[in-house]
């Protein structure tokens, strides 16, 4: 059959919305970060498909850059993305491997986390099993109460080193709680808990620093850095100057515009009333991709300069937006106004609705059209 040509648009065509990721500056963003470090690694953490921003485009270019550490958190992530990856990039699983799935994390060539004195011997068991020795990272828990040794498992095993029999030790790792604000006490707290378990765990590489760890200073480092949030442009010092270019821009579409007499209610609850004669314009964008619910009447969209904000509650699959800013006539069909963009940075829309850029990028959702680019063209 016959299909009419005119018409037959392009993926961006049909999609509510564009949503553009700049590789090129998560390029730029991973040089800055390792150019904090001394001779330390810089690892790139991908977990949650790289913040949301596509795993198995974004660790390639991390690898490109000379990154050869990678981090993701479920084993089945890590399935997912070995493929991606050279055999000379080392996958990390932070979660370690499920009970009973270890031998898949072997087979597929990740190296667990391991977090409990349960999943160690476990892995020491498995080694044992296959008769080679079986790389793994040894988490510590500093002061978060999450993940790692907590300390009567960390005073068990450095009483019994032996329990590593067959373990690889490629490195001791912790995380910090409170990197983000540069004078909470608990970052010395953690540093020196860190120390410690170190000096009584057989010798590794150490790592210790996510993306703020970074910004606390050269006493943080140590042997491996693992940032995420920064690389993809998220502020990783709370009350500082952002230095990471941003990597996001979500552009949605207008799909029409109305107008409309003062008094006029908009949208679920009549949440906003309109209190002159004006124009509301909606945006095919809602809560289902990622667009939190929390915006209702506090988010703001941007055409160009302009800012036009939400007006009423964030829908489904839609947003209202008072345009009475812009003459009439300035918002034809498909018109993109941007969510997420150079007026409006992924950190001040999570403000807005209550949140942290971190989850802002893992909520993007599926019905956006992606595109990457790379040095301004596509990718
Ligand atoms: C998520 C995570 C990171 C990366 O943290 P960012 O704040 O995104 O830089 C590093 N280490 C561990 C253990 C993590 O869970």
């Amino acid at each position: 059959m016959a299909v009419a040509e005119t018409g037959s648009g392009s993926a961006a065509d049909r999609a509510g919305a564009l949503l553009t990721i700049d590789l090129g500056a998560i390029r730029e963003n991973y040089r800055l970060l390792r150019g904090r470090l001394g001779s330390g690694v810089c690892a790139g953490v991908v977990k949650a498909d790289a913040y949301g921003l596509g795993a198995a485009r974004v660790a390639p270019v991390l690898y490109d850059e000379g990154c050869r550490e990678f981090f993701v958190a479920h084993l089945e992530e890590g399935i997912a993305l070995r493929s991606s990856l050279p055999t000379d990039a080392e996958l990390f699983v932070l979660h370690g491997a499920p009970a009973g799935a270890e031998l898949d994390c072997a087979e597929h060539g990740l190296t667990p986390v391991l977090n409990s004195l349960e999943q160690i011997d476990a892995w020491t068991a498995l080694a044992a099993t296959v008769g080679r020795s079986l790389p793994a990272v040894l988490q510590v828990d500093s002061g978060m109460a999450r993940m790692g040794l907590p300390e009567d498992e960390l005073s068990v095993l450095a009483e019994d080193p032996g329990r590593l029999e067959g373990v690889g030790l490629r490195a001791v790792m912790s995380h910090l709680a409170c990197a983000d604000d540069q004078e909470h006490p608990a970052n010395r707290e953690q540093l020196q808990r860190f120390r410690s378990a170190l000096r009584r765990l057989p010798a590794a590489p150490a790592s210790f620093a996510n993306s703020s760890g970074i910004f606390l200073g050269p006493d943080y480092h140590f042997d491996m850095v693992r940032p995420g949030a920064a690389l993809y442009g998220v502020a990783p010092v709370n009350g500082q100057l952002n230095p990471m270019r941003p990597v996001v821009r979500l552009q949605g579409k207008i799909v029409q515009v109305r107008e409309v007499p003062a008094g006029t209610p908009v949208g679920y609850g009549h949440s906003f009333r309109t209190t002159a004669p004006g124009r509301i314009a909606t945006v095919s964008v809602g809560y289902a991709d990622g667009f939190l619910r929390s915006l209702g009447n506090r988010g703001i969209a941007h055409a160009g300069s302009v800012a036009l904000p939400f007006a009423g509650r964030v829908s489904m699959d839609s947003i209202t937006l008072d345009a009475t800013a812009l003459p009439r006539g300035a918002l034809p069909m498909g018109t993109l106004v941007d969510l997420i963009g150079p007026e409006q940075p992924v950190d001040a829309v999570a403000e807005r609705a209550g949140t942290i850029g971190y989850e802002i990028l893992t909520s993007l959702g599926g019905r956006y059209c992606r595109r990457y680019i790379d040095g301004g063209v596509e990718a």
